[in-house]
């Protein structure tokens, strides 16, 4: 299969885009599309041949549920039951953070294909606020499934060539709607009413751009419990142990006197403000440094910039890529989260 990358460019380019993006759609094929998170693999989520394609793109095991995209809250009632008692804090939360990278976990309805929910009796939801992805859901009328457009394990895609070079061949069509604006994959909560407590339980089953001092004032935040079991885990598939991780061995030096490097091998390094202060910048002969935020550090500045960079650092060759740790506070804790992730591999 041949993968064609359309530019957007200027009104009458994406005009162009999103009817081609969406007769692909209504065809049952995928197509890759840009959304504010990350790249999607999308594909009518209301199609379960069209969405097998998807987990056969990405070699995706059946576990791995995806999320659905909607175009409002209509939409998203067609597909989710929505509990009484949680009804008013989730109005709430979509009116703050909708369209936005805010994925919720509800009651599935019967019409969403079990391999859109790797049989669970939830789905997960969200409202892309990428102009592009909207045009297209809103002319498509329909739930769109669409995880990261990388191959599974791999690093999320936050450019149209990184889609490429995940799914070349296997994807016929890759919409470029430029670099992703967050660049970490959305925020997914569960949301609980508990007996006896007026704000909710607010479970993060896994941190991205929508924090948790964001969302402290709807509910009582607890961190997802599952998020440290084994990668076998049905309830909790995304917070798989070892996941968006590079080719090249990755590890976090936690503190730069802890760091030895062999003569013999290359190092890269990931750096977060790129400062000689922090003490890593001297510690050997890097090949390269990537700089998430350079000066004095921006957490979304770092988010945007970090699979790019740690994209740009495994393709060097090099015997193993270091990594400074990043502040968990923020989207900082959704950036940590996916460094450990891409290192368990190796530790
Ligand atoms: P992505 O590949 O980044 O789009 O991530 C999809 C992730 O959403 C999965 O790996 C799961 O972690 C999460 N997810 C999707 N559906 C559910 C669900 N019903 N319950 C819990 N997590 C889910
Ligand atoms: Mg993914």
């Amino acid at each position: 299969m041949e993968t064609v990358i359309i530019e957007t460019g200027n009104q009458q380019g994406i005009r162009e885009s999103v009817s081609l993006a969406v007769d692909y759609l209504e065809k049952g094929s995928i197509v890759a599309l840009p959304t504010e998170t990350v790249y999607g693999l999308a594909a009518n989520a209301l199609d379960a041949k069209a969405c097998a394609k998807i987990f056969e793109a990405k070699e995706r095991p059946e576990f791995d549920p995806l999320i659905v995209h909607v175009s409002g809250e209509k939409m998203l009632r067609t597909i989710a039951d929505i509990p009484e008692q949680i009804e008013a804090t989730l109005s709430t939360l979509i009116n703050e953070f909708w369209p936005g990278a805010l994925t919720f976990i509800l009651p599935k309805k019967e019409i969403v294909p079990e391999i859109v929910t790797s049989g669970l009796d939830t789905v997960a939801v969200r409202r892309s606020k990428n102009p592009i992805f909207a045009e297209i859901i809103n002319t498509f009328e329909l739930p769109i499934a669409a995880p990261s457009a990388n191959r599974f394990g791999s690093i999320s895609p936050t450019s149209a060539n990184a889609v490429l070079s995940e799914l070349s061949g296997k994807v016929p069509l890759i919409i470029d709607g430029g670099a992703c604006s967050e660049g970490v994959e959305s925020t997914i909560i569960k949301i609980e009413s508990v007996t006896g407590r007026k704000k909710p339980s607010i479970q993060i089953l896994r941190p991205g751009p929508v924090t948790p001092e964001m969302l402290k004032k709807f509910g009582k935040i607890e961190k997802n419990p599952k998020s440290k079991t084994s990668s076998k885990e049905p309830t909790s598939p995304g917070q798989l142990d070892s996941h968006y991780a590079p080719i090249t061995p990755l590890r976090i030096v936690s503190s730069p006197d802890t760091f030895t490097p062999e003569p013999s091998k290359k190092y890269a390094l990931l750096s977060y403000r790129g400062q000689k202060k922090d003490g890593y910048l001297e510690l050997c002969e890097w090949v390269q440094i990537e700089t998430l935020s350079p000066g004095s550090g921006k957490l979304p500045e770092a988010a945007v910039r970090f699979f790019f960079a740690l994209r740009k650092l495994d393709q060097l060759g090099v015997d193993e890529i270091i990594s400074e740790p990043i502040p968990e506070r923020g989207i900082g804790l959704a950036i940590m989260d996916r460094l450990k992730r891409a290192s368990h591999k190796y530790s």
